[in-house]
């Protein structure tokens, strides 16, 4: 049985978007079908793309 996990959108305000492994961490500039660290299969659901994780980055990069 193949794992699967999901991408998790991380949007910065001044650098390009990255894509998170919600199995292991891995960050890839563009989401694709395999994480390359851990192989999981990907569920590419837009609805998971994170809106919160989004305002946490805005708010890092001002408290920096
Ligand atoms: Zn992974």
């Amino acid at each position: 049985m193949k794992k699967t996990a999901h991408w998790i959108c991380h949007t910065h305000v001044f650098r390009s978007d990255e894509y998170e492994c919600s199995n292991c961490g891995e960050t890839v500039a563009k989401p694709k079908k395999t994480c390359p660290n851990c192989g999981c299969t990907m569920r590419g659901s837009k609805g998971d793309l994170g809106w919160v994780d989004e305002m946490e980055a805005i708010d890092a990069f001002f408290e920096d």
